[in-house]
């Protein structure tokens, strides 16, 4: 039970000023004015409200946040840095328990109150991640949705006994079944995406499968995954994460590839990385793609690049598709926004009367301003309880 709060003088999505009461962890009222004797009141100053941020992929075992610099020296090379993380994580003493609580509070700082996270499970390692993860979403399951894929980051095929660790995660708490580039990593699509399917049927459970395989190898993947999709009567109920293939030049392989993702309801998430061809949010909006966004890994052993705010992850979805109408940035914007929450089906998202108190209090002149500055969060708001103030996470969600 949270403590009722009156928030006076915001615009949402910057429309006009109104109030916001909050009752139960849920909006119960927006109108000008509101009277609500002996609730605590919090001033917005009219600053614009925008619903809680959607961090669709991100992988919370991976980050250095808040450890010693870590000298970047790893290869390019998928595989190259796939090998060098699972040794990395022994060397660095990567707690994964501690480093997900720093990424989601540093995240939840920004105004994130969703997170989808991959969650390597490798037979190294074994279930070492997916626990570590499974304790910080216990920790912050008052104030952050938090929903963990069970993600054979080195493979499944290459690595016998990594089926099986999955099926464990999965029948204790993994939220998705994940998978991974079934030619390029596994070297076995048919034995790689039946393993993923069977998994997903056994469990009941969604799927969400990284694919970095460019072109036309990526394109032969993707449609094995469709092809059994459709085959398990699985539509609605598969994300494809990257799917650079369908950023590839051939734009009639590309459109009937999409026609196809948008038949069976296929979502897509996308990181928005300059370096690599994306799928186009327009195209996904002309066909009713759900396209969501995410940081991906945040300062790893892969990357010294991001800080888990997804307005800037807003601002790179913008400028990879050369977005400039404010039309446009709002379209960016809704990828971090309400694309996640519907590629997550988050229980009454947004900025209604009866939905889920999750907002965010940002200064500035429209949607479009926040966008390109992503000024300092006023106020982040989740489940209806202040989680954090001017950029800082409040005392009791700080962590260690
Ligand atoms: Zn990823």
């Amino acid at each position: 039970m949270t403590q009722p709060l009156l928030i006076r003088n915001i615009r949402p999505m910057a429309g006009d000023s109104v109030d916001i009461l909050i009752e139960n962890g849920r909006i119960k009222r927006i109108a000008s004015a509101i009277e609500a004797p002996g609730v605590q009141v919090e001033d917005g100053c009219g600053a614009i409200a925008i619903p809680g941020l959607v961090e669709a992929h991100t992988h919370l075992d991976k980050t250095l946040w808040g450890m010693p610099w870590h000298r970047h020296e790893q290869g390019k090379t998928l595989g190259s840095m796939i090998a060098n993380e699972r040794s990395l994580r022994r060397d660095l003493d990567m707690d994964p328990a501690r480093q997900s609580a720093r990424h989601v509070a540093m995240t939840m700082a920004k105004g994130t109150t969703a997170i989808r996270s991959h969650v390597d499970i490798d037979t190294d390692h074994e279930l070492a991640m997916f626990d570590g993860v499974v304790a910080t979403r216990q920790r912050y399951l008052d104030v952050i949705d938090i929903e963990i894929v069970a993600f054979p980051q080195s493979g499944m095929m290459i690595r016998p006994g990594t089926e099986a660790l999955m099926d464990t995660a999965l029948a204790n708490g993994a939220d998705v079944v994940g998978g991974l580039d079934p030619c390029g990593i596994d070297r076995d699509p048919k034995g790689h995406l039946d393993a993923v399917f069977a998994l997903a049927e056994k469990h009941g459970k969604p799927i969400d499968i990284h694919l970095h395989e460019p072109g036309e190898m990526g394109a032969f993947s993707l449609e094995m995954i469709l092809e059994r999709t459709e085959s398990m009567a699985m539509q609605g109920r598969v994300t494809v994460s990257h799917a650079f293939c369908l950023g590839m030049p051939d734009q009639a392989r590309v459109q009937g590839l999409m026609e196809w993702i948008a038949r069976l309801d296929v979502s897509l998430a996308t990181t928005a990385p300059p370096s690599r061809p994306v799928p186009s949010v327009a195209a996904c909006r002309d066909l009713g793609i759900a396209i969501c966004a995410g940081s991906d890994g945040i300062r790893d052993t892969w990357t010294p690049y991001g800080n888990g705010d997804m307005l800037e992850r807003a601002m790179l979805v913008g400028l990879r598709n050369n977005f400039r109408a404010d039309e446009e940035v709002g379209w960016a914007l809704e990828t971090c926004t309400t694309q996640g929450a519907r590629v997550m089906g988050l229980d009454g998202y947004g900025l209604i009367e009866g939905g889920s108190a999750d907002l965010v209090l940002i200064d500035g002149l429209g949607l479009s301003d926040i966008v390109a500055l992503r000024p300092e969060r006023r106020l982040v708001v989740s489940k209806g309880r202040i989680v954090a103030r001017n950029g800082v996470v409040e005392t009791e969600y700080q962590p260690a």
